[in-house]
């Protein structure tokens, strides 16, 4: 499954024909946007976006902005940057799944230690450390993925960063 780091299938959408011919599953091609972004489809599923040369240069963009090379899917990263860290424990508050699984760090306290299984972070030594990168919201909820960027957005340190890798299917 490919995970696009996109917040907006409308982003998606634009680089696509807008011609809604009908030749994908979905039909139309908002539909085929959303189908995208959750990994449903892949680009070469849209037979006018492959064949027809006047998309050329919306396909070079879709490309560039979902970087699926056939045969690669991309998988979510999620580095801490130890140097820039000083384990201030706002990524663990703030992270919705960690609120709900951490009674404790949903009303704005030290997680439970031992850190229950679902637990995205936890704080040992000082640092923030990643315990369960498969629980984030990003990948869970097989199609129905969030695009969740919290604990990125308010680490004040910027010290966490999401990405992707591209790897082989
Ligand atoms: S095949 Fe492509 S152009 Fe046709 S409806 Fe689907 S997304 Fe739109
Ligand atoms: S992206 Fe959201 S769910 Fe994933 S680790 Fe960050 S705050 Fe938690
Ligand atoms: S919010 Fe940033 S600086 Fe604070 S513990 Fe998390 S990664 Fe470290």
């Amino acid at each position: 499954m490919i995970i696009i780091p996109t917040d907006n299938f409308m982003e998606i959408y634009k680089f696509l024909p807008q011609t809604n011919c009908g030749k994908c599953e979905p039909k139309t091609c908002m539909a085929f946007a959303l189908e995208l972004l959750k990994g449903n489809v892949k680009i070469a599923d849209c037979p006018p976006l492959i064949e027809e040369s006047k998309y050329k240069e919306k396909l070079d963009q879709l490309q560039e902005l979902i970087g699926g090379e056939e045969g690669k899917k991309k998988e979510l990263r999620i580095t801490i940057d130890d140097e820039l860290c000083d384990g201030c424990g706002i990524c663990v508050t703030v992270c919705p799944v960690n609120a709900r699984y951490c009674y404790s760090t949903l009303s704005g306290k030290v997680p439970d230690y031992p850190p229950d299984e679902h637990q995205l972070f936890v704080i040992k030594d000082g640092k923030c450390e990643l315990l369960a990168l498969d629980q984030c919201r990003r990948i869970t909820a097989q199609g129905r993925e969030r695009e969740c960027r919290v604990c990125e957005t308010y680490c004040p340190r910027e010290a966490l960063e999401i990405s992707y890798d591209l790897v082989e299917e």
